[in-house]
């Protein structure tokens, strides 16, 4: 049995990012961790370790200035111990790179560059680092405060399970003191430097800095702040802060770690719940996922600017016959990838609109199976499927009896007016078709999109259990209720911008209107965004706000 211990609980650890402001912009500390070091050797990091048992002492936490345990805690959002992260990074810092953000008695940084202190400090410092002193003890000596109301809560990252350490590391963030100077240790760190973020990430790139993952991620999140005032500033708002638990996935090109926010990361973490490190993190068209025991999905070859990587098209049924959900765009080399992963087994084939992406391939799948089409007609208008002639037009809340399973149907009409989302009710999971997609805001485009109906049919899937989204452009989804706040809040703030820019104008054209409402999306995308304006602006004619007189709008 020769495989690596395998750390099940993650060591508390905390680091400290400290930033300066320079003429050429902000600057952030890093050390250098020596080759012998125990872990990430030789790479540049932030300091930082693990939280000592001292770093919880009652002691520490009296000299401990402008912040208590309970309020550290909360921060954290641990029941208690919080304080000793803030310790911890405190010490770190002082043991790895000989800085202390402690006060003196004028409520300062204590001035370590004085020539009095600086070989006391530095015995203080090889007492810490060596374990025969405490912080509290040099408090108590020095008459000290530790400064711990200047060290903001930044992130949280937990190393990946598999691995044969693992950190639960707090990052904190704060400007470092001017009347001090830093060093390494000359052991476990064998260099350090003051270097702009971006200059850090360009050495990283070039090989000439070598960093871990937590490091690489927020650097690149600390790069565009111009001063360190600026990022204080951002670092003590209020915002969310989801826990970094790195997954590791597989591409083309190799390894790639996935954090919270990339499109992957919660399929990797449902279909790899151990880490494994071998699902997928891409959508590739032509290759088949299984989802579950149940749900397969093949992603037709349309990527682009309106498809994503591309439509996606599910297979359901485990080993007897198969329902297909959205055939996809008459493509014959996808046809031949449903057919080859389900063949004759097609009895039914579902379809959640007829956008010309969604339902062109059901007539040449129906033409080799003989499977019975299931979902509503084409609505009169240029860009739908008029080839779509459906055997079995299912009705709201109506149950699709399949080989071993059902699918409830979910009329969500919005951005189609015949848009069906179907509800695998066993694994709390829908299949949205474009009423919810990943990573793009859906277009409602008039007269056959409704932005009226279309809240009303997100706000109807808000009485629904649901655990997952599986849409009809990306990967699969978690979190759907945060998901559908989060588009109802995004249409409601546009609204709101479209009911100011009309204020401010009196009256306007919606030509008029379109770069003032999408001042914050690239003018590339204006022509599709330019019909969501129109739909909000019927939208808010038919709730009596705006009125309309020869093409131009105004308040009512
Ligand atoms: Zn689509």
């Amino acid at each position: 049995m020769n495989q690596p211990p395998v750390a099940l609980v993650p060591r508390p650890a905390a680091s400290l990012i400290l930033v300066r402001d320079t003429i050429s912009g902000m600057e952030v500390f890093m050390i250098r961790r020596s080759e012998e070091a125990d872990f990430v050797k030789g790479a540049h990091v932030f300091p930082g370790g693990g939280v000592d048992v001292a770093d919880a002492s009652v002691e520490l936490a009296a000299y401990c200035e402008g912040l208590d345990d309970f309020e550290a805690s909360r921060l954290l959002g641990v029941e208690r111990g919080g304080l000793a992260y803030w310790a911890a990074a405190m010490r770190e810092c002082f043991e790895e790179a000989g800085m202390l953000l402690a006060h003196d008695e004028r409520g300062e940084y204590a001035d370590l560059n004085q020539p009095q202190h600086v070989e006391v400090f530095a015995q203080w410092r090889e007492s810490v680092r060596a374990g025969r002193a405490t912080l509290a003890d040099l408090c108590r000596e020095q008459q000290l405060r530790l400064a711990v109301e200047r060290l903001v809560y930044y992130s949280h990252w937990i190393t990946p399970p598999g691995r044969a350490r693992r950190y639960d590391t707090r990052f904190f963030v704060a400007v470092a003191p001017t009347a001090q100077t830093p060093s390494h240790d000359n052991s476990e760190t064998v260099d350090h430097v003051w270097i702009q973020p971006a200059e850090a990430l360009e050495r990283h790139r070039r090989r000439e800095l070598h960093m871990v993952f937590p490091t690489i991620k927020t650097l690149e999140s600390i790069a565009n702040f111009p001063t360190a005032e600026a990022l204080m500033k951002f670092a003590r708002s209020p915002r969310e802060m989801p826990l970094m638990a790195p997954r590791v996935s597989t591409t083309r090109e190799g390894r790639k770690i996935l954090v919270p926010g990339d499109y992957a990361y919660a399929e990797v973490g449902r279909l790899d719940p151990d880490g494994k490190g071998a699902a997928v993190g891409e959508i590739i068209p032509g290759a088949v996922v299984r989802l579950s025991d149940k749900v397969r999905r093949i992603t037709a070859p349309n990527p682009g600017f309106m498809t994503g990587p591309g439509t996606n098209t599910y297979l359901l049924g485990a080993g007897g016959d198969i329902a297909v959900i959205d055939p996809g765009p008459a493509i014959d080399a996808h046809v031949e990838a449903l057919l080859a992963a389900a063949g004759a087994r097609i009895r039914w084939i579902l379809v959640t609109h007829t956008h010309m992406d969604h339902s062109p391939a059901a007539a040449l799948l129906q033409a080799k199976t003989g499977a019975e089409l299931v979902g509503m007609p084409p609505p009169p208008f240029g860009n739908q499927d008029q080839s779509f002639r459906p055997d079995r037009v299912p009705a709201h809340g109506e149950r699709v009896k399949l080989d071993g399973c059902a699918l409830r149907v979910i009329h969500a009409p919005g951005h189609a007016s015949n848009q069906l989302c179907y509800l695998l009710e066993e694994e709390k999971l829908l299949f949205t078709g474009d009423h919810v997609m990943q990573g793009s805001t859906v277009v409602i485009n008039p007269p056959d999109g409704d932005m009226r109906v279309y809240l009303d049919s997100l706000r109807q899937l808000q009485g629904e259990d649901l655990a997952w989204f599986a849409p009809g452009h990306g990967f699969l989804m978690d979190k759907p209720q945060e998901v559908l706040e989060r588009l109802l809040i995004h249409r409601l703030m546009r609204e709101n911008k479209v009911l100011k820019a009309v204020r401010g104008a009196g009256t306007a054209t919606p030509e008029a209107l379109l770069p003032v409402v999408y001042d914050d999306v690239a003018p590339g995308l204006h022509p599709m965004a330019s019909r969501s304006l129109l739909a909000h602006l019927i939208k808010l004619k038919a709730e009596h706000k705006l009125v309309e007189a020869l093409g131009k709008w105004s308040i009512a």
